[in-house]
């Protein structure tokens, strides 16, 4: 056995007390005796600190993913398969009221047919918000701000394109929550070739042509 170093007290008895860590197996163990100083104590308190970080970390409560932030992931996220798919949309539409269909119709065409309707009225939006899931009514609010919105001039129609074309995930990791996504310029604001990137990829592509100085006049930094 290899030899394990640890603080031990001495009691009023004479006795030996040590706490070991449980994975320090059973057996005889030889003991060398030596007098501490206030480096040891201190080492002593990081090693319970450590101890009970253990001890936190294979607890399954302290589990920072648990099942209930799951589900809010699962939220923001879009199913692959609701991709030109009109029978679904009608499914849904025929779930409202009738005079909330046509909106609702409307905006699900916007979100989910690849060469759907580019436009998205506020009115319509509004309307249908009422019947969209959270992923879907974050996806049609940013997206309308681009082909309806203040950002029309620097995105525009191909910009939605492009992010339909990616089933609203991430071109490069396919990371699917629709909350990080952005809309990259592919060549620099002058061009209308966009590539949907979530937040961590765009940072390293935007960062990568800071490092070059390439399209840095130009570019999306
Ligand atoms: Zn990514």
């Amino acid at each position: 056995m290899k030899s394990i170093e640890s603080i031990a007290h001495i009691d009023e008895q004479h006795r030996l007390v040590v706490e070991l860590l449980p994975e320090i197996p059973d057996g005889p163990v030889k003991i060398m005796l030596l007098s501490t100083n206030a480096t040891d104590e201190e080492r002593e308190w990081q090693v319970l600190i450590n101890h009970s970080w253990e001890e936190d970390w294979s607890d399954p409560r302290e589990d920072i993913h648990t099942l209930k932030d799951g589900k809010e992931e699962q939220a923001y996220v879009i199913p692959q398969d609701r991709f030109d798919d009109l029978d679904y949309i009608e499914k849904r539409v025929r779930l409202v009221p009738l005079t909330s269909q046509g909106a609702l119709r409307s905006t699900l065409k916007y979100l989910y047919l690849i060469d759907g309707p580019t436009n998205l009225p506020v009115d319509r939006r509004k309307v249908a918000e009422l019947f969209l899931e959270p992923a879907e009514v974050l996806l049609a609010r940013w997206l309308a701000t681009r082909t309806n919105g203040s950002e029309r001039k620097r995105y525009g129609a191909n910009s939605l394109k492009q992010a339909r074309i990616a089933r609203y995930r991430c071109e490069r990791c396919r990371f699917a929550d629709v909350r990080v996504l952005e809309l990259d310029h592919v060549y620099g604001h002058a061009q209308k070739t966009f590539a949907c990137l979530c937040a961590n990829c765009h940072k390293i592509k935007s960062r990568k042509e800071d490092w070059t100085g390439k399209r840095r006049d130009q570019g999306e930094i």
